[in-house]
């Protein structure tokens, strides 16, 4: 049998004209950071996209004092009508600029184009979009009267999704009369230096979005800054631990979005094919980066065979290799350092004793991969059903009723979201009572919208991004 092969389909990159530099995006202008500055690499191919400049002490004091003046001086004075009209405008922009930033997020993140082109650029705008139309109904909607921007907010995202998380913290923060500093991880920083261009084209007042880009220790300062009246961060749990300790007995009101271990649920009366599918889009979207990924399947008995070896049938089919490529599936692993725990993690699982699947794939001789694996045996007391992988690693464990299936799920220092596939509508709703995770999807699996709350319980952290909880957030007093 012969089978039709995929020719090459890169998209092009002749709609993005990236600078050799990037600085730091203070006060409304670029300018030098204090700190050595450091390169951007592609992780698919390992070569440097451009020198982006690493803020220091000085630089997060000035950047923070820019939002303090922009704050006083024009934001929180604007009506909410007219902020909306500057979100509305940068949505619109977001969206025209939309193919260039689906481009530089795949070159910088390493996931493929179709993801970045289709979820996380059309999520950034909607986000925008949701959040402006708040702006002018904020002393409507049961908040309290006339409830009140909270100051200057600090802002540090992680790797994974580049750009959303800088819609999910920025949106909500301006519409809400917030001003902000927002550090994006080191090692993808350019998307957000391409959102500062769209605030200079939007004509937003200087100073009230401003990007600090650098390492950990750049976030330090920023987090640390006592004239930052907001602390919101999306990143691991020992990172969010640490903040919430710095954070302690200060007047900053914080909100911390952290990792997770997903349960995904599938009762042996699920509707196969497209749990197959849900299992995939769980686990190997964005090649596991996600915080809420579906990293551990939760397969009742009498169902197991079939799911994996279906399973099994389906990751065979995936395309890994260049995230430019319309086709391509699994795009590359972030950086080598997340390269390398995901190795050292499955080896772990291997050590442990549960059986180890990889799909068969032609890994590139250059960049960061790893292919699609699987784990079955996995027993709950493993470190691959504990800890975060963040990676294209799925855990599979078995249960035989209802009771066990919860148990076990909610058997986790986590508590993000959770999957539930079956046919009966009174068993999701039953299950789902039971879950101890923010988010729980039925028959289906990481979907994202603007108007649904985002969080989670335990060490997944506490606050809502998304929706009328996520605005709260930024307002003081605000009932939610
Ligand atoms: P991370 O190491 O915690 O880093 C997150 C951000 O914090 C980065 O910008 C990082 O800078 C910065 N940072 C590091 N140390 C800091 C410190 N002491 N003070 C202030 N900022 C500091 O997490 P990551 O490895 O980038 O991201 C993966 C994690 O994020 C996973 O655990 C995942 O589950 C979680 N995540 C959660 C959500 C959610 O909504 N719950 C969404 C996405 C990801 P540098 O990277 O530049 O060093
Ligand atoms: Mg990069």
């Amino acid at each position: 049998m012969t089978f039709l092969d995929y020719a090459p389909a890169p998209e092009s990159q002749a709609v993005l004209h990236l600078r050799d530099e990037y600085g730091l995006f203070i006060g409304g202008e670029f300018r030098a950071g204090g700190g050595t500055p450091f390169a951007s690499i592609n992780p698919a191919t390992e070569k440097q996209i451009a020198m982006i400049a690493h803020a220091n002490e000085a630089d997060v004091d000035a950047a923070v004092a820019a939002a303090r003046k922009a704050y006083t001086t024009t934001w929180s004075k604007l009506s909410g009508s007219d902020r909306g009209k500057y979100l509305f405008r940068i949505a619109r922009l977001l969206q025209e600029r939309a193919r260039e930033l689906a481009v530089a997020e795949s070159l910088d993140n390493g996931k493929p184009i179709k993801e970045s082109r289709d979820v996380d650029v059309p999520l950034v705008a909607a986000w925008f979009f949701y959040y402006a139309g708040w702006a002018d109904k904020l002393d409507h909607v049961g908040l309290g009267a006339s409830p009140a921007p909270r100051g200057v907010a600090a802002q540090v995202i992680p790797w994974n999704f580049p750009l959303l998380m800088l819609a999910w913290k920025i949106a909500p923060a301006l519409a809400a009369g917030n001003t902000v500093v927002l550090k994006p991880a080191e090692t993808t920083s350019l998307t957000a230096l391409l959102f500062a261009e769209i605030v200079q084209q939007a004509d937003l007042p200087p100073g009230v979005v401003n990007i600090i880009t650098g390492a950990g220790d750049s976030g330090v300062p920023l987090v640390g800054h006592p004239d930052v009246d907001i602390v919101a961060f999306t990143g691991s749990t020992p990172v969010g631990r640490a903040i919430a300790k710095s954070t302690a007995g200060t007047r900053k009101k914080v909100i911390l979005e952290l990792g997770g271990k997903a349960a995904n649920i599938v009762f042996d009366d699920a509707p196969i094919d497209q749990a197959i599918e849900g299992i995939v889009n769980g686990i190997f979207f964005n090649q596991g980066h996600v915080c809420c990924a579906g990293s551990r399947l939760l397969v009742q008995e009498s169902v197991h065979d079939e799911v994996v070896d279906r399973l099994k049938a389906r990751l065979s089919t995936l395309r890994l290799g260049d995230p430019l490529d319309k086709n391509t599936d699994i795009g590359a692993i972030n950086s080598a350092a997340q390269l390398e725990r995901i190795r050292t993690l499955s080896d772990v699982g291997e050590a442990e004793g549960a059986e180890r699947w990889t799909a068969a794939c032609e890994i590139p001789a250059n960049g960061f991969w790893f292919a699609p694996t699987i784990f079955d045996n996995v027993s709950t007391s493993h470190r691959i059903a504990r800890e975060e992988i963040f990676g294209p690693v799925l855990s599979v464990l078995t249960f035989r009723t209802p009771a066990e299936a919860i148990a076990k799920a909610n058997n986790t220092p986590y508590g993000l979201s959770a999957g539930i596939w079956t046919d009966k509508g009174s068993r999701i709703l039953a299950v789902a009572d039971q879950l101890r995770a923010g988010v729980i999807w039925a028959n289906t699996f990481n979907r994202f919208d603007p108007s649904s709350p985002f969080g989670g319980y335990k060490e997944s952290g506490y606050g809502r991004e998304g929706g009328r909880h996520g605005i709260a957030a930024y307002l003081q007093g605000a009932t939610k």
